[in-house]
């Protein structure tokens, strides 16, 4: 039976997937809750990191050393950059990119990281599995760039898409992207739209959205874990 962990940054995103799911156990490590949930054919490992890259990259590495995860998933909500997505998309992540990583001085592209690279991989066939779930939402496969930044500027939005070709932004993804990849565990990245630095006030709208944009998110997880052996 294959050992899942699941990323979350925050509550409102673990609390909408963890009601899909029957919590067996909770395991303790430091600060962190990790609710072990077993279903048919998988066992999977739910535990809210906490926002930012930091905590991510941690709560990864404990899901790896101490859990023995044959992969990661990282769910939650992102911006949209692209004028193609809408609120509550989904979006498969391919690609993962520290938008906030600059060695540029030193003649490497904005988000390389040296000993690593620039654009980090989802597992392919994780996301073949994904791109077959029948939602009732639109789903588009793309990079996602990931930075400690909430981005609300217009602008910043903008050059993140154009600079990277980002569909969507948050700030996990590509930091459990890193430590997966220098792991050598495969993981996968998915993300419901819950607002846009294109609109006014894109912080208002993410508080207003997050419950049902981590609920998108969450649903489609349930699904995704129901084709995965
Ligand atoms: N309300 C929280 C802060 C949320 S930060 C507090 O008060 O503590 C935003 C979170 O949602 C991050 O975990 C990030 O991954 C995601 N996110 C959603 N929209 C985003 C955006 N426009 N820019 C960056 N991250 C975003």
């Amino acid at each position: 039976m294959k050992k899942i962990g699941i990323i979350f940054a925050m509550k409102e995103e673990l609390e909408e997937t963890k009601k899909l799911f029957n919590s067996t156990e909770t395991h303790s490590i430091y600060d962190l809750e990790i609710y072990e949930c077993k279903n048919e054919n998988t066992i999977c490992f739910l535990v809210e990191s906490g926002i930012g890259k930091v905590n991510a990259a941690r709560s990864t590495q404990l899901l790896i050393d101490k859990m023995g995860v044959d992969y990661i998933l990282n769910v939650g909500v992102a911006g949209a950059v692209s004028n193609q997505l809408h609120r509550f998309d989904i979006v498969i992540g391919n690609k993962l990119v520290q938008h906030d990583f600059d060695l540029t001085l030193f003649n490497h592209e904005k988000g390389f990281i040296p000993g690593a690279t620039r654009f980090f991989e989802c597992d392919a066939d994780l996301v073949k599995i994904a791109e077959s779930i029948e939602v009732d939402v639109n789903t588009t496969t793309g990079v996602i760039a990931s930075g400690d930044i909430f981005i609300s500027d217009k602008k910043m939005g903008e050059k993140i898409n154009k600079k990277f070709n980002a569909l969507c932004v948050e700030m996990e993804g590509a930091a459990i992207a890193q430590v997966c990849y220098l792991c050598k565990v495969p993981f996968l990245v998915v993300r419901a739209i819950s607002d846009s630095p294109s609109e006014e006030d894109n912080h208002i709208a993410f508080d207003e959205f997050l419950k049902v944009s981590s609920n998108t998110a969450a649903k489609f997880i349930y699904n995704f874990l129901a084709k995965v052996q």
